[in-house]
């Protein structure tokens, strides 16, 4: 019988001066980027969490805490792949992710295709299972006044 599970992750950034913007496991230029313990790639972060909740897994800070100085700065994509690594051992497949980011600016749809294929490659997975979708928040909000993004992402798993 084949089984057929569905998660589900969030997380939110702040985004400062002085800081680098990874989103998706690439680089994108811009005056500010995302605080965090790690390269605070917010997309990378809800797609681990929604592959561990699809997996009853727990979530990432419980795997990657971010007070070990192990995780310090490091780039997401080891997280991403620690995270399939678990999925993977416990016999899983993945199916697809959908996942949105959130935030006012920069413009994200021209760096879309580059970041799936860099996350396929992470994942093992093909790039066409991997969407990703973004939006502005209506100028609403911490996002709407660039303190912040935000992430939201669906995974399918399944054992066959
Ligand atoms: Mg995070």
């Amino acid at each position: 019988m084949k089984s057929i599970r569905i998660g589900f992750g969030f997380d939110t950034h702040q985004l400062v001066e002085g800081r680098e913007l990874w989103l998706g496991g690439i680089k994108i230029e811009h005056h500010k980027g995302a605080l965090g313990h790690s390269d605070a790639d917010v997309l990378i972060h809800a797609i681990c969490d929604a592959l561990l909740g699809a997996a009853n897994l727990r979530d990432i800070g419980f795997h990657f805490s971010n007070t070990d100085d192990r995780w310090k700065g490091i780039d997401s994509k080891i997280l991403l792949l620690e995270s399939c690594k678990l999925i993977y051992e416990k016999g899983y497949k993945i199916s697809n992710i959908d996942s949105t980011l959130c935030l006012e600016a920069p413009k994200i749809n021209p760096h879309i295709t580059k970041m799936q294929t860099t996350l396929a490659d992470c994942m093992q997975i093909n790039s066409n299972d991997i969407s990703i979708k973004a939006t502005t928040n209506e100028h609403l909000g911490y996002v709407g006044r660039q303190e912040g993004v935000n992430a939201y992402a669906t995974a399918l798993i399944y054992m066959s």
